[in-house]
């Protein structure tokens, strides 16, 4: 068998091990070419090209192993689908090299993937159950292979990117969270954006656990044809019911008992805790898991109170699904500040929450386009609209225009690449600024 590593990322890198430790035939490509990539190549000791189109699949493949970053519209991976050679994702890849005897838990959904497998991760460790964590925001399934064997249950976060080039995985648990608009730069549409979410269900049997979420009209709409027992999370006897977490009848915890906050996270509390269960962990240890669990950084993460104002670093939020959710969080007035690079995604989703804000301050790259939209569409609306040109300023303003009680509130809907090198940096940036700020109290005139 010989396969086409196509795309020298990380994910690609492990494929490339991950198949000479098994003695296959590699090649690896990309269609960029740098002295760093040459080096990458020369380390692997494989034959590549660099700087590639189409013409690469003139050596004549059995496979191509796809990075995440590659659009299927790409000319190699069309060409690929022109002439019917299989092309699948470095997870695909990972799970054929682990083979059938491996019990997994998948998560997808467009927000809150790292979150519900962290929390399905932590209710595991509590009961001290071995496992291992892969997939997207994690490591790459491919570089852990021996560790997951090992464990013998893996823990897997995929992306619709992950599932487009996915054959039946047949998941023991597949979880949909929630299917909402994003990434439409790289899927063709929304419709195809969804079709791949929903491929995380595909090759269940009757033995296995489908869960999906009432408030979802993509996964809510596939039960009928699903072929495992389905859970729908918020519906009958799971969901948050007279203020507890209750999973099938059964009481978990009072929401009040819980170290998170938000609808949102009690939902994906719930997924984690029906998959916990269906993976053997009773309800004193899903318990346990949950009250132990801290949400990762910069999701809803307060990183100061000062003055009487909380300041919450939500960075992660990168499309109006995740900023809609963090407003159903709070109940105090919150100052927002969104804005960052330009997916010209539709804002529309936030409108209904847009008056739990005192003032909204628009910053960065989409900054213009959004205040544009809100200054259109919530004419009338009682909330004070700024445009600022990027997050120090915004964050001076946010300062200026908190009153004590206040949330401010970044959580930008937008990816970071405008003014940074990821979501991580753009929160630290706003801690920092934060800080500073209170540092300098009086001169900034509050
Ligand atoms: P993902 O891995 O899917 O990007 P994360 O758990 O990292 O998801 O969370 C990303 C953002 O989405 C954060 O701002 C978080 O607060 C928000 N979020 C988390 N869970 C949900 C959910 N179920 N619905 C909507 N937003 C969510």
């Amino acid at each position: 068998m010989k396969t086409l590593v196509y795309g020298l990322g990380e994910s690609g890198l492990a494929a490339a091990r991950a198949l000479l430790e098994e003695d296959e035939v590699v090649f690896v490509a990309d269609s960029n070419d740098s002295g760093q990539l040459r080096n990458t190549v020369s380390k692997l000791g494989v034959e590549g090209r660099l700087g590639t189109g189409p013409e690469v699949l003139g050596e004549d493949f059995d496979r191509i192993v796809a990075s995440p970053g590659i659009r299927p519209r790409d000319a190699v991976l069309t060409a690929a689908e022109r002439t019917g050679v299989p092309v699948l994702s470095e997870v695909a890849l990972g799970l054929d090299l682990l083979g059938p005897d491996l019990r997994v838990a998948a998560i997808t959904g467009t927000n809150g993937k790292t979150t519900a497998v962290d929390m399905l991760r932590a209710i595991l460790a509590a009961s001290e159950v071995p496992h291992a964590v892969a997939g997207n925001s994690w490591r790459a399934l491919t570089g852990c292979l021996d560790e997951v064997r090992e464990a013998g249950l893996l823990l897997l976060e995929v992306s619709s990117f992950q599932l487009h080039y996915m054959e039946d995985p047949g998941f023991n648990v597949a979880a949909l969270l929630n299917t909402r608009p994003d990434h439409l730069n790289w899927h063709a549409s929304f419709e195809e954006y969804a079709a791949d979410k929903l491929r995380i269900f595909d090759g269940q049997g009757p033995g296995d656990l489908a869960l999906v979420s009432t408030g979802d009209p993509v996964g809510r709409g596939a039960t009928g044809r699903l072929a495992a027992e389905t859970l729908v999370v918020g519906e009958g006897e799971t969901g948050v019911l007279g203020g507890s977490l209750v999973l099938r009848g059964r009481r978990i915890a009072d929401v009040g008992e819980l170290p998170f906050v938000g609808p949102h996270n009690y939902e994906n509390a719930l997924f984690a805790a029906a998959a916990a269960e269906r993976l053997g962990i009773g309800l004193d240890g899903i318990r346990e898991g949950l009250l132990g669990y801290r949400l990762k950084p910069h999701r809803m993460q307060v990183v100061s109170e000062h003055g009487g104002v909380t300041y919450v670093d939500d960075s992660k939020a990168t499309n109006p699904a995740s900023v809609a959710a963090a407003l159903a969080s709070f109940e105090e007035p919150v100052v927002l500040i969104l804005g960052g690079s330009e997916k010209e995604t539709d804002f529309a989703e936030l409108l209904p929450y847009i008056e739990r804000c005192r003032a909204v301050i628009c910053q960065g790259e989409a900054g213009p386009r959004i205040h544009e939209f809100l200054e259109e569409k919530g004419a009338g609306m009682d909330v004070f609209l700024f445009l600022e040109p990027d997050l120090a300023t915004a964050v001076t303003r946010a300062y200026k225009v908190a009153h004590s009680g206040d949330v401010v509130l970044l959580s930008p809907g937008c990816a970071s690449f405008d003014q940074f090198a990821g979501y991580a940096l753009r929160g630290e940036a706003f801690a920092g600024l934060v800080a500073e700020l209170a540092r300098a109290g009086g001169r900034v005139g509050r």
